[in-house]
């Protein structure tokens, strides 16, 4: 039976009184006081040693030792709470084999880390996928096992909003799209999906796009071919044939852009050109371009205006810039009115290089803008058989900032005008080399 602190109070006040009354009875209540007293104290002493050593072996034996009183009270609610624990450590510790158990019949990989990257656990396809083993990977830094530059650079970045595709470490030829999560202190949850099936259908497509691109071009050029002769020859042809014979000579001509650029697309997407270890003058490409466009706008009465701020060079294919630059200064003189203003500028800051085209057309409705880089997207569709367009013109300039570690931002109004600005990482800037002096 449970009582209250005040009852065991009673209890040791009664007796020591009790051993006081005893005392007095043979004339000694202080010794009778004292021998209360000394009795109690070893009834506590026992007590606590037999509580220390169940303390400090609990799993020995479940049951603390039995005890009567305020020990045996104190002895059956330590009991209760060792019960309670060891009752709650069994439901999270079945709970985690639950979790354990699922995230191992996942079919991604699933790997948790710390902050630095030390391996901490794995699920079984982590280790099918990656090729980590439980017995030497335990504690290593996953760095050291995924070697690829990119998850490196990834892994530290702590932007996760993308993921990241690599090839697997352990079988080169399973494709993995890794996507890490933070959790509790900075720790790190990385998935990984094998993406191998999905990205062997990209590549049949775009080889599929390519391929046929290059055999549509041959039998082009030759109805092209045909078809410009006729057009020179015009004058000699029944009047109800000139138009129809000028009509498929523009349709010739705008096929062959198409097709130009489909298969520039396609090499630009399968990285036919290395983008990293050729350098390119921004400045004089820029330069070039705006120079075309004035003769290509020059009928519209448009000002283009070049402003360069930074001298650098830039890593990076210029063939690839060129299409990139291009396409977005002559979308510009192709969406401007006439009259209106181009501003092209070349800069350099902290963050790093920006190539920015800046006009006074007739702006983007912003419902548009996140769709505009796909193929054959376009804002007003009822307007691009006016300007001649393949729709493909942003899409190549999405894939070449791709190829470049950059980005492109637009901003837009309708009515105001647009800006499309390729960001460049500082990386990509390399000082230019003193020019030779010429010997005397
Ligand atoms: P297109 O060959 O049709 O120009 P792009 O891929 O180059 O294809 O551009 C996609 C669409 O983005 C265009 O159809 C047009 O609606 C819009 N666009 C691109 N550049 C501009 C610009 N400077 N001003 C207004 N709209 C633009």
């Amino acid at each position: 039976m449970q009582h209250n602190w005040s009852h065991y109070l009673r209890v040791i006040i009664a007796l020591l009184t009790g051993t006081t009354l005893i005392g007095w009875a043979f004339g000694y209540p202080l010794y009778g006081l004292l021998s209360g007293l000394i009795a109690y104290l070893c009834w506590t002493l026992v007590q606590s040693r037999r509580l220390y050593y169940w303390l400090a072996n609990p799993a020995a034996s479940d049951e603390p030792p039995r005890s009567i009183g305020l020990w045996g009270d104190i002895l059956d609610k330590l009991h209760k709470l060792h019960r309670s624990h060891l009752l709650a450590e069994d439901r999270l510790r079945a709970q985690i084999s639950r979790v354990q158990e699922s995230t191992n019949a996942m079919r991604d990989g699933v790997i948790m880390t710390d902050a630095r990257g030390v391996m901490e656990w794995w699920n079984g396809s982590a280790e099918q996928l990656l090729g980590f083993k439980r017995s030497t990977d335990q504690g290593q830094f996953i760095h050291n096992l995924i070697r690829t530059p990119a998850f490196k650079a990834y892994f530290d970045a702590r932007d996760y909003r993308d993921p990241l595709e690599i090839h697997s470490p352990a079988r080169p030829h399973i494709r993995l799209q890794v996507q890490i999560s933070l959790f509790g202190e900075d720790d790190r949850l990385i998935v990984a999906k094998d993406v191998t099936r999905l990205y062997q259908l990209e590549q049949m497509r775009r080889d599929f796009v390519g391929n046929v691109s290059h055999e549509m071009r041959t039998p082009l050029t030759v109805i092209s071919g045909y078809l410009e002769t006729l057009v020179d020859h015009s004058d000699e042809l029944p009047m109800k044939w000139r138009r129809a014979i000028n009509t498929m000579a523009d349709q010739a001509s705008r096929m062959e852009a198409l097709i130009t650029d489909l298969i520039l697309l396609s090499r630009i997407e399968t990285g036919e050109h290395t983008a990293d270890d050729t350098q390119s003058d921004p400045e004089a490409l820029i330069r070039q371009i705006c120079g075309d466009a004035r003769t290509l706008g020059r009928d519209k009465h448009q000002e283009i205006t070049v402003d360069i701020n930074d001298h650098r060079l830039l890593k990076g294919d210029e063939g690839q810039l060129r299409s990139a630059f291009s396409n977005l200064i002559f979308n510009a003189v192709k969406y401007t009115p006439a009259g209106g203003t181009i501003h092209v500028s070349w800069s350099a800051n902290r963050d790093g290089a920006h190539f920015s085209v800046k006009d006074t057309g007739i702006g983007i409705d912003p419902v548009h803008i996140p769709r505009l880089t796909e193929r054959f997207y376009r804002a007003d569709p009822s307007r691009h058989k006016d300007t001649g367009g393949t729709g493909l013109g942003l899409a190549i300039v999405k894939h070449v900032l791709i190829n470049h570690d950059g980005n492109l931002e637009i901003r837009s109004e309708p009515g105001q005008g647009s800006e499309f600005i390729c960001h460049f990482p500082k990386e990509r800037l390399v000082e230019r080399l003193p020019e030779p002096q010429a010997e005397h």
